[in-house]
């Protein structure tokens, strides 16, 4: 039985369409009460609409997944149905009406994300060393960010490019957390790895182009510990709700969603930055939302034009990616931030969020 999946607003005369039952041309009265009577011992009402040539039933209810797919493929199999549809239930747990005052994510004692405060997150791309990291850590203090990035498994296009130092790169986070007190946000990409990762980190990083593993997001849903979940590189806004749903599912609420650019035509950045996303998110959810202009753009000409326009747009914070020499970066070094432009930034950003009634 092949099935196409409708995302359509699924509430209906007072109840949900769980599916649409198509029957074919010059069905019988009797057939269609088969249909309705089959919908009916499952606990489906039927409402049947007759169109000149071809009546279609919408099952009204909602069941389990599972449920509703045996009852699909027992409708299916009637001689005179043309096609069942069913209709994807709509995220759930994610949605804005769960907690309309908006989820905030305890770090430590001085940040709350999703709260007035807007949380600056910097490092570099890579870690590369302990000396480097250090020297990074320290300045981007010294300007006010507040959870320091710095990638140990790195999800690069070739796999000749510098993969990152791995657990040994874990480990230079943690002694970099114990000296300067700032939190850490590094990406897992393995589920293999989740264990040893969360260990260490803060906050687990899901990059854009684990999104959409499931399997990762089902093991990253049974702790309990904050998740920044970035957008797949082609994800549509449901799609990242419900990757999001899926963390949720597994009992961890504490869910970070980050707009990271999408591929598109555009050809002059390496992403096209979709900041609409972030009013649509913050409309449809109660999850934080963060971004970065940094993988947005690919540019560090364009990084401070955006993540200026990031904050005014809404964002709860944003994450950007700073190096002492780009030139020497072992990844990344076309997008980072110097030292000078990272503090430039943080100062145009802090009177840009107080415009917007926020603080950094
Ligand atoms: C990153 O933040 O280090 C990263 C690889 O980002 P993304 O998953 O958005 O490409
Ligand atoms: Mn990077």
């Amino acid at each position: 039985m092949s099935l196409s999946f409708l995302f359509i607003p699924n509430i209906f005369e007072g109840g949900e369409i769980g599916m649409i039952i198509v029957l074919k041309p010059g069905v019988s009265e009797e057939e269609i009460q088969k249909v309705v009577d089959k919908l009916k011992e499952y606990d489906y009402g039927a409402h049947i609409s007759r169109g000149e040539n071809r009546v279609v039933i919408g099952a009204i209810g909602e069941k389990r997944m599972e449920e509703k797919i045996l009852i699909m493929e027992q409708i299916s199999s009637f001689p005179f149905v043309e096609s069942v549809i069913p209709i994807l239930t709509s995220y759930k747990l994610v949605s804005k009406e769960l907690n309309p005052q908006g989820t905030k994510i305890r770090i430590s004692e001085d940040i709350e994300i999703g709260n007035k405060q807007i949380v600056i997150i910097a490092g570099p791309c890579a870690v590369e060393s302990k000396e480097q990291l250090w020297e990074i850590a320290g300045f981007i203090k010294s300007v006010g960010a507040k959870i320091l990035r710095g990638g140990a498994f790195k999800p690069r296009t070739s796999p000749y490019s510098f993969q990152g130092l791995g657990v040994e790169g874990l480990k230079i986070l943690y002694e970099t957390k114990q000296e300067f007190g700032l939190p850490i946000i590094t990406e897992v990409m393995d589920p293999r790895d989740l264990e040893t990762v969360a260990e260490y980190a803060d906050i687990i990083q899901i990059g854009a182009r684990n999104m959409q593993n499931f399997t990762l997001l089902k093991e990253v849903g049974k702790l309990r510990k904050p998740v920044l979940l970035k957008r797949g590189l082609s994800a549509t806004l449901e799609e990242f709700l419900f990757s999001a749903e899926y963390i949720l599912l597994g009992g961890n609420s504490e869910v970070i969603l980050c707009e990271r650019g999408i591929r598109t035509f555009s050809d002059f950045s390496r992403n096209t930055l979709d900041l609409s996303i972030v009013p649509a998110l913050k409309e449809k959810t109660h999850l934080p939302v963060f971004v970065d202009p940094s993988h947005g753009t690919g540019n560090y000409r364009y990084v401070p034009s955006m993540a200026k326009a990031a904050i005014a747009a809404g964002a709860d914070g944003l994450i950007i990616e700073v190096h002492p020499h780009p030139e020497k970066a072992l990844s990344d070094g076309p997008q980072s931030l110097t030292f000078s432009d990272f503090k430039r930034l943080m100062g145009e950003l802090k009177n840009i969020a107080a415009a917007i009634g926020r603080e950094i």
